[in-house]
């Protein structure tokens, strides 16, 4: 830098940035090499360039453009201004997506002044791979739109929802509401972008309530067809009390049982109606070793696996000091936190005939000619129940959605199985009053599972049951799927 003055002077002109800012900056003799500024416009580096100032170099620079801005944005993720992976897909696979970087290499003497007549090396740089998500735009885009419109007419705080392909758990949407523009990052206010980029279905961790009961059942059923004497039949009439009196604490029913419809229930009208009495009795028929067996099969308190960083582990209590009325809660999704990718992928080993596959977001890494390097292939992870218990369970759920609280969820002509949930959000360790978390969990077809939806819509004003809210979200994503791949009705 011979004339920092001049220098200075143009440039502050130029690019409209302040005399002194850079003046400053120039006459820094510190560093051999400062950054002025960044994406500067084509205008700007024309002016400069004709200028001719000695010492000042500018670079081509690379721009992520996102052509659906907003769309899966949490999945994503976005990177540093250097094109450095930060979050989502972009950090966990940064590894392939990073390229390297091209370098000029020449002389200078020893405070770093480029040598006259000396000549520059450069060395090109390579580009990054391809990374093909497991994602469909279509299905996300239907979800999201879904979801969106889920949220204002609920006054919601937030909405999310997932698909998942139950045969071998591909993500094929992940939708996470309110989300941001990814061609403009909130990069000045962080606590903005940490709320906005952070992938909540994965990180963060919620009261499952009643979807929680595919679980407790899917124990019970396995246990009874293996002939475990503990375990209550699939025809086993629940007792029709209200209540179940553990460890001197009372444990109810959200329904008053006044009309009769929770009385004489077998498992199959206890998941219609979520009657939590009935997966009380269930829990403690099992005992904490056995059903703990079941939350360890179907990955509560462990991570799914999925190829994405900051995955949650849910809050699952200790069984060696859980206390007996905690674990009467845990039978029907309380005194238990998950994440919803938890959750989703918990259901659908449930109705797959047993299989708990480890969920993915990425089906291939691709050269720029199109050669695939790496294509990710279903990794099986534990069996937590059998082919029969799963077929019994999903034709329960199916009942659920045809006769019980499920109802919105249905649709004619299709075989849709699925439950829905009410939890209570707590805040410092109580219940906070009139908050609550509506979800829905269900798959189709029911005879042979493909598709699954979990919706969550998070605080919604005036309704609040997850039959009301959320199962006709879930209708609605499903009602998407078959028009993107035109599903046929089943028969019969
Ligand atoms: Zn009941």
């Amino acid at each position: 830098m011979t004339d920092a003055e001049r220098a200075a002077r143009i440039l502050s002109q130029s690019m409209g940035l302040s005399y002194e800012t850079l003046l400053q900056k120039l006459k820094d003799g510190s560093r051999s090499e400062i950054v002025l500024a960044r994406r500067v416009g084509k205008d700007a580096v024309g002016r400069i360039a004709g200028a001719d100032i000695d010492g000042v170099y500018y670079a081509r620079d690379d721009v992520r453009f996102y052509p659906y801005a907003s769309l899966a944005c949490q999945v994503l993720g976005f990177t540093s201004y250097d094109g450095a992976g930060v979050t989502g897909i972009e950090q966990y696979y940064d590894k392939y997506l990073a390229g390297e970087k091209g370098e000029i290499l020449y002389d200078t003497d020893l405070v770093g002044a480029g040598i006259e007549g000396a000549t520059a090396a450069y060395l090109p740089a390579t580009d990054g791979l391809s990374v093909t998500l497991t994602l469909d735009y279509r299905i996300q885009s239907v979800a999201e739109r879904v979801m969106a419109e889920a949220m204002e007419t609920y006054s919601a705080k937030a909405a999310q929802a997932i698909v998942l392909d139950v045969t071998d758990f591909s993500v094929l949407s992940m939708v996470d509401l309110p989300s941001y523009d990814l061609n403009d990052i909130p990069r000045d206010d962080l606590g903005e972008l940490n709320a906005r980029s952070r992938n909540h279905l994965v990180s963060d961790v919620y009261e499952p309530g009643s979807t929680f009961k595919i679980v407790t059942a899917a124990a019970n059923l396995e246990e009874w067809l293996a002939g475990n004497p503990d375990a209550l039949s699939a025809d086993y009439i629940f007792s029709s009390s209200r209540t179940r009196t553990v460890d001197g604490t009372t444990i109810r029913c959200w329904s008053d049982h006044a009309n009769g419809k929770h009385s004489h229930q077998t498992l199959a009208e206890a998941l219609n109606n979520s009657c939590n009495p009935c997966f009380v009795d269930i829990a403690l028929s099992l005992g904490k070793e056995t059903f703990y067996e079941y939350l360890a099969a179907f990955r509560f308190g462990r991570a799914t696996g999925l190829d994405f960083s900051g995955e949650a582990i849910g809050m699952l209590l200790p069984e060696q000091t859980l206390r007996e009325c905690d674990f009467a809660r845990i039978g029907f999704g309380q005194s238990i936190a998950v994440t919803a990718l938890q959750l989703a992928c918990a259901s659908a080993a449930a109705v797959n005939g047993g299989k708990y596959y480890a969920p993915r977001l990425v089906k291939t890494v691709s050269e720029e000619s199109g050669a695939v390097l790496l294509r990710t292939s279903p990794v099986l992870l534990s069996r937590p129940v059998g082919e029969e218990a799963s077929r019994l369970l999903t034709s329960m759920l199916e009942g659920v959605v045809r006769d019980g609280s499920g109802r919105k969820a249905y649709i004619e002509g299709y075989r849709v199985a699925g439950k829905t949930g009410t939890a209570q959000k707590y805040e410092d360790g109580r219940i906070a009053q009139g908050k609550y978390v509506s979800s829905f969990v269900g798959c189709f077809p029911a005879d042979s599972p493909k598709y699954l939806v979990l919706v969550i819509v998070d605080e919604p004003q005036g309704a609040y049951y997850g039959s009301t809210v959320a199962a006709p979200c879930a209708k609605s994503i499903m009602e998407g799927i078959i028009d993107i791949f035109r599903i046929p009705p089943s028969e019969g």
